[in-house]
């Protein structure tokens, strides 16, 4: 039988759960190496993060391996969910970096805030969960402070490290009882369950396939995921903001980066190249901003030291649309 140490490496999301978890085991006197698996789909402020954990002394650790991650997104071993979130395969992948935590921190086992039934997916029964532990080589090393009651033994509580009377017996998609704990810790600020991943959005996942499609997709897109319309000209993506907001964002950290358009005589939308544009790519892209801005006359299109200034032609909008990815 392994022998264990009060060291612990907890999954850390940034939701309340994880949260929990890592404040529960610190509660038990167990040293806390929380870890943050950042995937490009899934990014918090690394700084909040580290804020929630300092209150309970918990060192914050962060993975990621972006590559092998959007592999495991295209061709998903158990397939997706309900959009194109393939929850446990990315499980698999979480826990996978974990394993990779425990021997270097030395740590002894696993911990998360996964609650038994309370997702649809990866945490839908106890046998899913287990299979996930088997594949990362995690059997029976994962504990789950939330659900540890009502779960069968790990090998801490076999070896007696752990005590599952001491924990809890949470199921469902309830949120009472971990409000109730985060009460009990002072936790007052906390994120929504599953709030963030793109995956999980319908028509981001929309644009995450297409993006798939292409090869040699940018960083740049990866930003933009969530910002503004989205047309595909030729091989190249072109993002439209659709507010004064997202004109803004769009404007500061793309303008001066990225072929750029923007209106020259009224205010209006903003658009943003992934890869230098041919002419016509340009003229295209300059009635697609038209649509969108009816007042201006003119676009300015500029990108190092090139500038020109289009009158764009007005498009009708089912061919506008037929650029559309949606
Ligand atoms: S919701 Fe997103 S981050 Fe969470 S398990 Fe599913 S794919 Fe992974």
């Amino acid at each position: 039988m392994k022998n264990f140490n009060k060291k612990c490496v907890v999954l850390y999301s940034g939701g309340l759960d994880s949260l929990l978890a890592a404040a529960i085991m610190k509660k038990k006197g167990f040293e806390v190496n929380a870890l943050f698996v950042q995937t490009p789909f899934y990014k918090k402020d690394i700084k909040h993060l580290q804020k929630q954990l300092e209150q309970f002394s918990c060192e914050l650790f962060i993975k990621s391996n972006h590559d092998d991650y959007i592999e495991m997104v295209k061709n998903p071993q158990f397939g997706y969910g309900k959009n194109l979130n393939p929850c446990i395969d990315c499980k698999i992948f979480f826990y996978r970096q974990a394993k990779k935590l425990i021997d270097e921190t030395n740590s002894s086992f696993v911990v998360t805030g996964e609650v038994l039934g309370q997702r649809p997916m990866s945490q839908r029964s106890y046998s899913i969960l287990r299979s996930i532990e088997k594949r990362a080589d995690l059997t029976d090393l994962v504990f789950r402070p939330l659900s540890a009651k009502c779960l069968p033994k790990t090998e801490m509580e076999s070896v007696g490290i752990l005590k599952s009377k001491d924990f809890y017996c949470i199921t469902g998609r309830g949120r009472k009882e971990q409000f109730e704990i985060a009460r009990s810790f002072n936790i007052n600020s906390f994120e929504s369950p599953a709030g963030g991943c793109l995956l999980t959005d319908k028509s981001i996942s929309v644009r995450i396939k297409e993006m798939l499609m292409h090869e040699n997709f940018k960083e740049t897109e990866l930003e933009l995921l969530n910002i503004g319309r989205h047309f595909r000209i030729n091989s190249n993506r072109f993002v439209v903001s659709r507010n004064k907001k997202e004109t803004q964002v769009m404007t500061e950290k793309f303008k001066n980066t990225q072929p750029f358009l923007k209106c020259k005589d009224a205010p209006g939308a903003v658009g943003v190249f992934m890869d230098s544009p041919s002419t016509d790519e340009i003229e295209l892209a300059a009635s697609i901003i038209k649509r969108y801005s009816k007042k201006t006359e003119h676009i300015e299109y500029s990108y190092k030291n090139e500038e020109v200034i289009i009158k764009p032609q007005e498009l009708n909008e089912t061919l506008i649309n037929s650029y559309k990815i949606k």
